[in-house]
């Protein structure tokens, strides 16, 4: 837990996200500002600031963040349509947040390359 840090604020219920899914190792919440008709989030419980700050003790966590991932897409029906996940890292990829998150956005046909 990061004193400051707004996710894991919820992650400890302290802040109430538009909740998708959580279990005892990850969380997944709607974006509060959507960039597509469909667009969540799925977080770590444990504070991990950026990708750059993984090591191998976190591989069934990255793991456990995209199986998440994969379960909501079905309920949320974008999984046959197809969806985009990605993580931002750090200032030149536009993250804004600094505790892992993989955004997941589908309902509408995605540009590549991004911008
Ligand atoms: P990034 O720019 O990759 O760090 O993404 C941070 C994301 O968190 C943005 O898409 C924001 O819209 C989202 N966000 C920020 N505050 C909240 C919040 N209180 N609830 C849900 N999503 C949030
Ligand atoms: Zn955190």
């Amino acid at each position: 837990m990061a004193d400051d840090c707004l996710f894991c604020k919820m992650a400890k219920g302290e802040i109430k996200p538009d909740l998708l899914y959580e279990d005892d190792h990850v969380l997944a919440f709607k974006d509060i500002n959507p960039q597509a008709p469909v667009h969540f989030l799925v977080i770590p419980r444990q504070h991990i600031s950026t990708l750059n700050d993984l090591d191998d003790s976190h591989a069934e966590l990255i793991g456990r963040m995209y199986l998440a991932a994969k379960k909501i897409a079905k309920e949320q029906g974008i999984a046959e349509g197809g969806y985009r996940s990605l993580i931002n890292c750090n200032a030149e990829a536009g993250q804004s947040v600094w505790h892992v998150h993989l955004h997941v956005l589908g309902g509408r046909t995605m540009a590549w390359p991004p911008g």
